[in-house]
């Protein structure tokens, strides 16, 4: 059914697949470098071969990456929108290096500017990614966000909207769900979770959905505040996970829960169940 989590990456890439194996999962999340700084290396040729072996070896059907926290597509300073763009060119070819099939990122910060214009620096920002990588397959996925501070995609229509501007087959979408709650989207019983899933097809498409981050949420319903739960200990509740397993067998489901106390395999034992 798609299900995994983030898994750790210390000690090697390839580390990945010992912690996949470990809790029998099918699909992962990965960062490829470290996400809270700037700088990374480029995959070596050995780091690629010993990644995809290991990848062909497992059980996993499909791996991506979630890229650095730092990154602001939307940013109107130079300096700071440079450094965001040459990061994802970096995250791409990485991916692409490693046989990932996409990477995550947020549609950035607005900070002072207009929503509509940060959009517009996002849209601007992903052509000229996509323009310089030509021959790279990975898709670039924007995810939605809890809207703290000035962040955009707490809006499922800012997603659209980039979306419609880019036009490129090489950019989707991924839908958190803690995110979601957390600005404002009650996910949390079957009606209206049939209407923010109808409102993320009219906004974004069911078929941009590539990924989805499998949070319960700390902070109430329209927060605006970021903190993931464990599965059924936070205010979203368990029927929403049921749901979306049974509606989105085919997409990639992960988790991004902390991983104390072993509770990725607590957590995925409480999905597979709900399933
Ligand atoms: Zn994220
Ligand atoms: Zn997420």
């Amino acid at each position: 059914m798609l299900l995994g989590v983030h898994c750790s990456v210390s000690g090697g890439l390839e580390k990945a697949f010992d912690e996949a194996g470990k809790l029998d999962i099918d699909t992962f999340q990965i960062f490829t470098r470290n996400q809270r700084q700037w700088k990374a290396k480029p995959i070596s040729d050995d780091e690629s071969r010993t990644f995809k072996s290991a990848f062909k070896s497992s059980k996993v059907k499909i791996a991506f990456s979630h890229a650095s926290y730092l990154i602001n597509l939307a940013s109107n300073k130079d300096d700071l929108l440079q450094k965001s763009i040459d990061a994802m060119i970096a995250e791409l070819e990485r991916c692409d290096a490693l046989g990932l099939s996409y990477v995550v990122v947020h549609p950035g910060a607005a900070k002072d500017l207009e929503e509509k214009v940060a959009l517009d620096n996002v849209a601007k920002s992903i052509q000229h990614i996509i323009k310089a990588t030509p021959d790279n397959k990975v898709k670039i996925l924007i995810e939605n966000t809890a809207g703290q501070g000035t962040a955009l995609g707490y809006d499922f229509k800012h997603l659209g909207k980039i979306i419609e501007l880019v036009k490129s087959e090489r950019l989707a979408a991924c839908f958190d769900t803690c995110h979601a709650f957390a600005a404002g989207y009650d996910i949390s019983n079957k009606a209206i979770f049939e209407k923010t899933f109808n409102e993320w097809d009219k906004s974004v498409g069911l078929s941009k959905l590539k990924v989805i981050h499998l949070n319960d949420s700390k902070t109430s319903l329209g927060s605006r505040v970021d903190r993931h739960a464990h599965i059924g200990q936070g205010n979203i509740g368990t029927e929403a996970f049921k749901l979306i397993i049974k509606n989105f067998n085919d997409v990639p489901k992960v988790l991004e829960t902390p991983k104390e106390d072993n509770m990725d395999e607590e957590n995925l034992k409480i999905l597979k169940a709900l399933a």
